[in-house]
C-alpha cells in the first residue's frame, strides 16, 4: 500500500509548494490542476527529485461529475493505496466591488472554493473513515476572516469553507481524522502578481509579502503526526497581518 497526498490546485503557487513539502515527508504526490498542464508536469518533477512519485489529475474541482469520473476513477483502480492527506487548494480571485460584480464572477469564485471542497472531500473521507485516520487541509485566506473590501465572493467563500472546516472536524474526530484550514495574508504566487509589494507592505507587522514554502510548511506540520490534537482550527501565515 502507498501513501498519497492529494493536493488540489497543485500546479502552481502554493499547492506546488505542498506537493513539493508533502513529497519530502515521503507521500506520493496526486496533483490535481485545471488548465496549466506544462506547470503540473514541472510541479511532478519537482516532486520526483525528492525521491517519491506522483501522478497528474486532471479535473475542475467545481465540477462534480468530473471530481467523480476522475478521482474517483482514480480511486476505484488503487484500491490498495491510500489518500492519507487531502489538501483542498484549488482557488481563484475574481474581485470587484459588490454593486458591480457579475454573477459569473460571483459564483465561479464560490464554485471553486465551496462546491470544490464539498466534491472532493466527500469523496475522500469516505475512505479515510474506513482506514480511520486522514487529514484534511483547507487552504482558506485572511479575506474569509476578517472580510477585505472589493473581495465579498472571495471572502464569502472561504468563510463558508471556514466554518464546513469546523464543521468536518467534529463529524470526523472520533475516526481519527483532523481537519483544519490554514489562512494564508498576503503570499507572492500567480495570484497577487496584480498587487504592488511595496504598496502593501506596510500594513504588515513583518514588512514583506509571504513566501509559498512558509505556508507548505504549515500544511506539513498539519499532515505529519506532530499535529495529532490539533483539529478543527484556522491557523494564520500573514506575516502578523490580521487587521
Ligand atoms: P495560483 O498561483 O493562482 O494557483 C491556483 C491553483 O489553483 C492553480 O494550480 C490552478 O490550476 C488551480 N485551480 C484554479 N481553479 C481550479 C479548478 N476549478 N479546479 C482545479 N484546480 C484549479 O494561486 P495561489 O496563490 O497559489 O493560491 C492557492 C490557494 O491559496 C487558493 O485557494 C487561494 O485562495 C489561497 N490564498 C492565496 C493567497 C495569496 O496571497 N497568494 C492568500 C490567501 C489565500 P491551473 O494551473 O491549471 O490554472
Amino acid at each position: 500500500m502507498s501513501k498519497f497526498a492529494l493536493v488540489t490546485g497543485g500546479s502552481r503557487g502554493i499547492g506546488r509548494a505542498c506537493c513539493v513539502a508533502l513529497a519530502e515527508m515521503g507521500y506520493h504526490i496526486l496533483i490535481n490542476y485545471q488548465s496549466n498542464e506544462a506547470e503540473a508536469i514541472k510541479t511532478l518533477e519537482l516532486v520526483k527529485e525528492k525521491g517519491t512519485g506522483g501522478e497528474i489529475l486532471k479535473f475542475d474541482v467545481s465540477k462534480g461529475a468530473d471530481v467523480l469520473a476522475v478521482l474517483g476513477g482514480w480511486m476505484e483502480t488503487h484500491q490498495e493505496d491510500q489518500i492519507a492527506v487531502l489538501v483542498n487548494n484549488a482557488g481563484i480571485r475574481k474581485d470587484n466591488l459588490l454593486m458591480w460584480m457579475s454573477d459569473t464572477d460571483w459564483h465561479s469564485v464560490l464554485d471553486i472554493a465551496v462546491d470544490g471542497f464539498f466534491y472532493v472531500t466527500r469523496l475522500i473521507i469516505k475512505d479515510m473513515l474506513v482506514k480511520k485516520s486522514g487529514r484534511v487541509i483547507n487552504i482558506v485566506s485572511l479575506s474569509g476572516l476578517k472580510g477585505l473590501p472589493g473581495q465579498t465572493n472571495y471572502s464569502a467563500s472561504k468563510a463558508a469553507v471556514i466554518g464546513a472546516t469546523k464543521a468536518l472536524a467534529q463529524e470526523v474526530g472520533r475516526r481519527g481524522i483532523t481537519v483544519n484550514a490554514v489562512a494564508p495574508g498576503f503570499i507572492k504566487t500567480d495570484m497577487t502578481q496584480d498587487l504592488n509589494e511595496k504598496d502593501f507592505k506596510s500594513l504588515i507587522p513583518m514588512n514583506r509579502f509571504g513566501e509559498t514554502q512558509e505556508v507548505a510548511d504549515v500544511v506539513a506540520w498539519l499532515a505529519s503526526d506532530k499535529s495529532s490534537y490539533v483539529t478543527g482550527q484556522v491557523i494564520s501565515v500573514n506575516g502578523g497581518l490580521y487587521s
